[in-house]
Parts: C-alpha cells; sequence; structure tokens
C-alpha cells in the first residue's frame, strides 16, 4: 500500500490541474477503498493504478454538472433531460439577472421595498384573463400550496379518474393528505358525473379539484365532465373549482396537427378560480409553478406562510418574464424551443437526418424512417407528432451497444430504442448540436 504522500504527489504530476485539497481527500478515498477490498481481491494494484483512478474520481468530482447532452429521442419535454430549452431572449435575461442587482423586491419609485410578485403578475393576468397570479418553485408546489392554504382540514371532492400519480412520486391523494385537505373520492374510474360531484358536496367542501390525467388516457367506455358544468355547479353552492392543468399551454395545440391541450385561457375562462400549471412544459420557460385565479384566493395562497418557502427566486423570474413576453409579443412559436421543435417541418428533419447518416461508416446500416416523437411532460397523453428518425443497425453491435456507444461520446448522446432499433430523432437536436452529433456519429 503506497503512502497517502506519494499517491498525491503522482496524482499531482499527472494532472496538476486538481486542486491539493481534492487530491488529498480522492486519494485518502482511494486507499480507505483499497483497504476496505484488500481481504476479498487479489493483487494490490501498483501506485500508478491508483493514481489514475484517483485522478478519474477528481475529474469526475471537478466536470461541469449537469453535464450538457444531446437529446435525441424525440421527447421535447423530457423531464430526465432537463424539460424545457429557454428562448434566447429568456438566457439574455436570466443572465442579466444574475449579473447585476435588480428591483427584485424594491420599489423604485418611492424608494421602499417592493413585491417580488409584481414582475410577472401583469404578463400572466394580460395573457390568461385572471384577475391575479403568483409564481411559486414549482407545479407540484403551486397545488400543494393551494391546497393548504385554501383546504386544510376541510373536503375535497375530487374523481376517482384523477386520483393519479403524475411521476417522481408526485400522488395527487398524497398530497392531499400532505396538506391536510381531506380527499372525498367521487364517481369511478372511467365515468364521473355532476351528480356524483353535487352528491359529495357537503357543510364541509373546501374546494372542487380537477386534475389533468397528464401521463395516462382511460380509454373505451368513459366520460368527461366538462370544465363549464363543474364550475357552473360550486357557484351554485358557492364552491371554488381548482384546476391542475399539469403542462397547460398558452397557445393552441391543434394547431399544429395535435388533440386539443387545454389552455390557461380556457380554463380561466370557463370560470376555474385557481388553475395551476408548470413553468418548464409547454409554457416553454424556466422551473415555475404558475397560479392564476381570483385575487382573494390568489391573495391567501401568496399570504399562507410556507408559501415563503417555496417562493420563485431571481433568476427563474427573470427568465418566466421574457418568456412571457414572447407570448405578448405574438412570436412565442418562433422564439420558444419547445414550439419551434413542435413546429419543425418534416422535410427540414428529413434533411437533417440524412446528413447524420452521411457521416456514419460503412459497418453501418443507416436509413431515414417515419417514426414518431411526443411532447412529453405530461402533456397530450398517447399523442405522437408524426415525424422521421435516424435507424442505426450494425451486424458487429446490439441496439443496446449502439445507444451505450453514443451516451459514452462527449457530449453524450441520447437515442432511444424502439421495436430493437436504434433511433435517433432530429426534431429534439438543436441545428447549432448537429456538429457534436456528427463528431459523435463518426466516432462510432
Ligand atoms: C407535471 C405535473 C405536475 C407537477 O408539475 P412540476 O412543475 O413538475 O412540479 C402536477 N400536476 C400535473 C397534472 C402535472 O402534469
Amino acid at each position: 500500500m503506497p503512502a497517502v504522500d506519494v499517491l498525491i504527489a503522482r496524482v499531482h504530476e499527472l494532472a496538476p490541474e486538481i486542486p491539493a485539497s481534492v487530491a488529498t481527500s480522492q486519494a485518502r478515498l482511494e486507499l480507505d477503498r483499497l483497504r476496505r477490498g484488500l481481504d476479498h481481491e487479489g493483487d494490490l494494484p501498483d501506485t500508478n493504478a491508483l493514481a489514475e483512478s484517483v485522478v478519474r474520481s477528481a475529474q469526475r468530482l471537478l466536470a461541469p454538472a449537469p453535464q450538457p447532452v444531446i437529446n435525441a429521442t424525440g421527447v421535447i419535454v423530457h423531464t430526465n433531460l432537463g424539460r424545457a430549452l429557454l428562448s434566447d431572449r429568456a438566457i439574455a435575461a436570466l443572465q442579466e439577472a444574475a449579473r447585476g442587482y435588480s428591483d427584485l423586491e424594491y420599489d423604485v419609485a418611492s424608494g421602499r421595498r417592493g413585491s417580488r410578485r409584481v414582475h410577472v403578475e401583469d404578463l400572466l393576468c394580460e395573457l390568461t384573463g385572471a384577475e391575479a397570479a403568483l409564481v411559486v418553485n414549482n407545479n407540484a408546489g403551486a397545488v400543494y400550496l393551494c391546497l393548504a392554504a385554501l383546504a386544510g382540514g376541510r373536503e375535497v371532492p375530487v374523481s376517482r379518474g384523477e386520483a393519479v400519480e403524475i411521476g417522481g412520486g408526485f400522488r395527487i391523494p398524497d398530497i392531499l393528505s400532505q396538506s391536510r385537505a381531506i380527499l372525498r373520492d367521487v364517481g369511478t374510474t372511467n365515468r364521473t358525473r355532476l351528480a356524483d360531484y353535487a352528491a359529495a358536496i357537503g357543510p364541509n367542501t373546501a374546494l372542487l379539484l380537477r386534475v389533468h390525467t397528464s401521463n395516462f388516457l382511460v380509454v373505451g367506455f368513459t366520460e368527461g365532465l366538462p370544465l363549464e358544468d363543474l364550475c357552473a355547479l360550486g357557484d351554485q353552492h358557492s364552491i371554488p373549482v381548482m384546476n391542475d392543468l399539469g403542462s397547460g399551454t398558452l397557445l393552441p395545440t391543434e394547431e399544429h396537427g395535435l388533440d386539443p391541450e387545454p389552455t390557461v385561457q380556457e380554463s380561466v375562462a370557463a370560470g376555474a378560480a385557481l388553475t395551476t400549471f408548470s413553468g418548464d412544459k409547454l409554457l416553454g420557460g424556466p422551473q415555475a409553478g404558475i397560479i392564476v385565479g381570483r385575487r382573494d384566493l390568489v391573495d391567501a395562497v401568496a399570504a399562507y406562510p410556507l408559501t415563503r418557502a417555496l417562493r420563485a427566486d431571481k433568476l427563474c423570474l427573470a427568465a418566466l418574464h421574457a418568456t412571457l413576453l414572447a407570448y405578448v409579443a405574438g412570436v412565442a412559436e418562433s422564439e420558444i424551443p419547445v414550439w419551434r421543435m413542435i413546429a419543425a417541418s418534416i422535410a427540414d428533419l428529413k434533411r437533417r437526418a440524412q446528413a447524420w447518416a452521411a457521416a456514419l461508416g460503412s459497418g453501418f446500416d443507416a436509413e431515414v424512417i417515419p417514426a414518431e416523437a411526443t411532447v412529453g411532460g405530461g402533456s397530450l397523453p398517447g399523442q405522437v407528432i408524426p415525424s422521421v428518425a435516424l435507424r442505426i443497425a450494425s451486424p458487429d453491435h446490439s441496439p443496446d451497444e449502439l445507444a451505450a456507444a453514443l451516451r459514452a461520446a462527449r457530449p453524450p448522446v441520447i437515442g432511444r430504442i424502439e421495436a430493437d432499433a436504434f433511433l435517433l430523432s432530429p426534431r429534439t437536436v438543436l441545428e447549432r448540436e448537429d456538429g457534436a452529433l456528427i463528431a459523435a456519429l463518426r466516432g462510432l
């Protein structure tokens, strides 16, 4: 076993850029691992091999993280890959907010303390038709805070078909119990009628909750209840309706050949007293949870003590403001990456996939084939966007091996395997990433 000083000295020779403190801590960990493994392992590695292992651990520790990757999966709002990409306008605003002081909570006119709520509230009201708006850390937080602030200790009827798990452990029944609201199951998994809600309403009912079932579809003998009807029922009993849209969208998806995803404006117009949605799904902005609706209710959520713990930071607010400006200016479809990806033409995608194919060596069988892309992020379940993909096959490599080899490229390229074929989708790859992707294919 080499002395720690000897190992550190060798690490420094191999990689002088590694800070001494990191070299020391990683060398100690390496020697600890070695000592623990001694009983059941064979020969001692030599000092050089140990030093190389320490350098690798140190480099992993010091590498940029989260590491950039190329998303060639065809899933536009890919939660594991960081969801929506920001527009240039949003990135510029975010940098500006990061670099200098701002009037985040300062009223420049009066010289007094201001509110961080004002920055995006007016734009959100302008775009959605709501009276008031509030932005918090994410939509899971928004749903939780609305329930905790407005329904703690009281009943909330939820359709059995909407008591769903969204993913990442976000389960509607759990969120209700965490917020101390009491879940009243209504109707059945596939059918819930207005009469079911009416029967569930009692003196202790706080809210009627509707949840977008995001990541699954119930098909067959089903019956949806128009939001207007639920809101009319709520009105009769003076009970507000809260609508968790999940993704939500400000633009009509049907103009891109997709099924209609409910828009935030429709939810507000139908009479939902509160509508919640994410900032980084179809909106195409930063991670955020957006609450729009009735002034008294939004103010009550804003005043709830825990709301402070889930507040949006200045970088988020700056990026969100710039993203919303693109909608107000009518340029969201050309500026916001999520919408550019949805709108990309098959002809353009085909041309790019063919350029990728040309980079592959003769040992590969590459073909541009019709394939489907998806919006993802819990919007439009079951919906696909007709698209193309580059299918790569090789007599020497399985699809799993091809996928692993491209994940090992720098930056990693993430594709998908479908029907035992390895596919790369151009729809989710930015044009400026084509060069890096082609280099990765050349390296196969
Ligand atoms: C995605 C989603 C959420 C959670 O939103 P986050 O912004 O990820 O916290 C909540 N409800 C629904 C219906 C969703 O689709």
